[in-house]
């Protein structure tokens, strides 16, 4: 059956364009230098370029423009207000990162920089999710897409990381919570890179249920251990999934089935949102999934969503720095979305991560089962929908 899918997607983010180089701020240069020998070993400063850059999303929005998905709409994301941002960020982070308006420079010494209009990108990236959720709590879809950059899941409360200002994904979930109504909400961050930002911001809470599998430390940002379960009322409602290097589709399968279902079937979230990154594509050189995986990943979580939440699902983009990783990956979600039925899927003769994946399966299980106990997670909040 084909389902309508809202894709939020606006083109002034692309005005988000560090160069990450500069030879007038030789400040700047320093920070580069040591970030790339950091980050990027074997790569130097000439051919160095800010990997987040604005063809990400144009690989994408090119590719649904040439061949359209039946049922996909096109919506322009309302920008974050400062009350909406103040849910997550810290008035302090909020006035510095405001302050960057029209700037230019380099934020994190692990990979951060701004260009003059980064901020406007920001408050559009931060914005998409909120639009989304309003879609859908009014009724206007169910299935939705957000196309955005600066991504978000490495920005915690007062602090810019991993090319990320406002914690996007969070900004949403929190919207959803104080003022749709939402009682719970599930996030699941598929992306290869722990949400560290994510889990900062949801680490003591019990009506914000994270699933985050990544690619596992020292890996960059080098958290997200299995033993990273929350902390105070929210112990229990962060359950990180790690696994190594060269991981593919079978891997992430078996994320979903051992540990991202059972935990909604027990938690019963009312909204599901993603941190879509697609990162873990073998384009992107260091694990090996592939766009079948994410069609077959996305399409589980559509029948997922139906089963515990009626079917409401907001996939937002996170990483992923290949552009035909991403435009692959990004169609076959759409088409998932919308309802296409994806029956190939290529797996490895023998992946790696699915070991990894079952130990972690084993370590949370009493965690999940007791997720369904009647006592968690409390109303906090009211609010209606
Ligand atoms: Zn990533």
């Amino acid at each position: 059956m084909k389902k309508a899918v809202l894709i939020f997607y606006d083109a002034r983010m692309l005005g988000h364009e560090p160069s990450g180089w500069d030879t007038q701020h030789p400040e700047w240069s320093d920070a580069v230098k040591a970030m790339i020998a950091h980050q990027y070993p074997e790569a130097s400063l000439e051919t160095y370029a800010y990997p987040e850059r604005p063809e990400r999303l144009t690989a994408i929005v090119e590719r649904l423009k040439a061949e359209p998905v039946d049922g996909q709409g096109w919506r322009v994301p309302m920008p974050v207000t400062h009350a909406q941002l103040q849910r997550v960020h810290s008035v302090e982070y909020l006035a510095y990162i405001e302050s960057l308006v029209g700037a230019s420079g380099w934020l994190a010494q692990d990979t951060t920089a701004v260009s003059p209009e980064s901020v406007v990108a920001a408050r559009l990236a931060a914005g998409a999710g909120i639009s989304a959720i309003e879609a859908i709590a009014s009724g206007e879809g169910r299935h939705t897409f957000c196309i955005v950059r600066p991504p978000g899941h490495h920005a915690s409360t007062d602090d810019a990381r991993g090319f990320c200002l406002y914690n996007n994904i969070a900004v949403a979930a929190m919207h959803a919570r104080e003022v749709l109504g939402f009682r719970r909400v599930m996030i699941w961050d598929w992306d290869m890179h722990h949400g560290n930002g994510t889990q900062d911001i949801f680490y003591d809470r019990p009506d914000v249920l994270v699933v985050d599998s990544h690619c596992e430390a020292p890996f960059y940002p080098g958290t997200g251990k299995l033993t990273e379960t929350g902390t105070g009322a929210g112990v229990g409602y962060h359950l990180n999934v790690p696994f190594p290097r060269g991981s593919g589709n079978a891997a992430l399968l078996d994320v979903l089935e051992q540990v991202v279902r059972p935990a909604a079937r027990a938690f019963r979230p009312e909204l599901i949102l993603i941190s879509a990154g697609f990162d873990c594509h073998y384009l992107d050189q260091t694990c090996a999934m592939d766009e079948t995986g994410f069609a077959a990943l996305t399409q589980h979580m559509c029948a997922l969503a139906q089963e515990v939440c009626d079917d409401r699902l907001v996939v937002m983009l996170e990483g992923g720095y290949n552009a035909q990783a991403l435009s692959d990956s990004a169609h076959a979600t759409v088409r998932a979305l919308a309802g296409e039925t994806i029956t190939d899927i290529n797996v490895l003769p023998v992946d790696e991560g699915r070991a990894a994946v079952a130990e972690a399966a084993r370590f949370h299980a009493d965690t999940i089962a007791a997720l369904g106990r009647p006592s968690a997670p409390p109303d906090r909040t009211s609010g209606s929908r």
